[in-house]
């Protein structure tokens, strides 16, 4: 367990960020790509540029799969269909596809192992 004793600040948006409640062990903050401590809200408005720059976002099914979401838990997309298929090359193997809509209404499509797994979703063409 980690224990804050300063409290620590976003390094974009300069909001105080909350020591993390007793006993929990995570920290309150992710780290940026320069390894500067950013508050989750910052974290969600990144890798929300990140993806509808790119098109394509590593991230995280939610565990009712109902959305998409970064690894503090922040929503990017919201899963409108998925479908596990059990996949013929291999044998037992299952897949979750997934099929989401991000904030601006466009259409995304990822496949990955399930629920709490890193998955790559990709946009769509119209
Ligand atoms: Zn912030």
């Amino acid at each position: 367990m980690i224990t804050i004793t300063r409290p620590c600040r976003c390094s974009r948006c300069r909001a105080d960020i909350p020591p993390p409640p007793a006993g929990s062990c995570t920290t309150g903050y992710a780290r940026d790509n320069r390894r500067r401590k950013v508050c989750y809200a910052c974290c969600l408005k990144t890798d929300m540029a990140y993806m509808h720059k790119h098109g394509v976002i590593s991230a995280y099914v939610g565990e009712n799969k109902n959305e998409i979401t970064n690894w503090p838990g922040g929503v990017l997309l919201r899963v409108t269909y998925s479908a596990t298929r059990s996949h013929n090359l291999w044998a037992c193997r299952q897949l979750l596809h997934v099929w989401a809509v991000d904030d601006k209404g466009r259409r995304w499509y990822g496949k990955g192992a399930g629920p709490g797994i890193c998955i790559t979703m990709r946009r769509l063409a119209r």
